[in-house]
């Protein structure tokens, strides 16, 4: 992995550190289907687009700490694999050394 990939998964990193807030501070009883504005956890640092979705559905993405939810066309095909989209997002996958480097980082784990 080269600096500049690097670069760009730390910038998803942290988003993804920022939807965790978000998560915690809005499952005060576990899951239900209202809809939380989640920020897309694409590598670009400016960008500011928010998903709407269900915690269940967030979930399902953060199961694998190699996978992140980005909105439409904000996919870096040289940095990750797009696994399935939606009509409202995407959800694309790390592979080798950042896939590691992201798993690493993962809040979770
Ligand atoms: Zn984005």
């Amino acid at each position: 992995m080269d600096a500049r990939e690097e670069r760009l998964a730390q910038n998803e990193i942290l988003f993804r550190e920022v939807n965790e807030r978000i998560e915690q501070t809005a499952t005060p009883h576990g899951t239900d289907w209202h809809l939380y504005e989640f920020l897309c956890e694409c590598s670009n640092m400016d960008c500011t687009l928010r998903l709407p979705m269900a915690i269940a559905t967030y979930e399902e993405v953060r199961s694998d700490p190699a996978c992140f939810l980005v909105a439409l066309g904000h996919e870096l095909p040289e940095i990750e694999e797009v696994l399935y989209r939606t009509s409202d997002y995407q959800v694309v996958k790390k592979e080798g050394d950042a896939a590691r480097l992201v798993t690493r980082e993962d809040p979770r784990s």
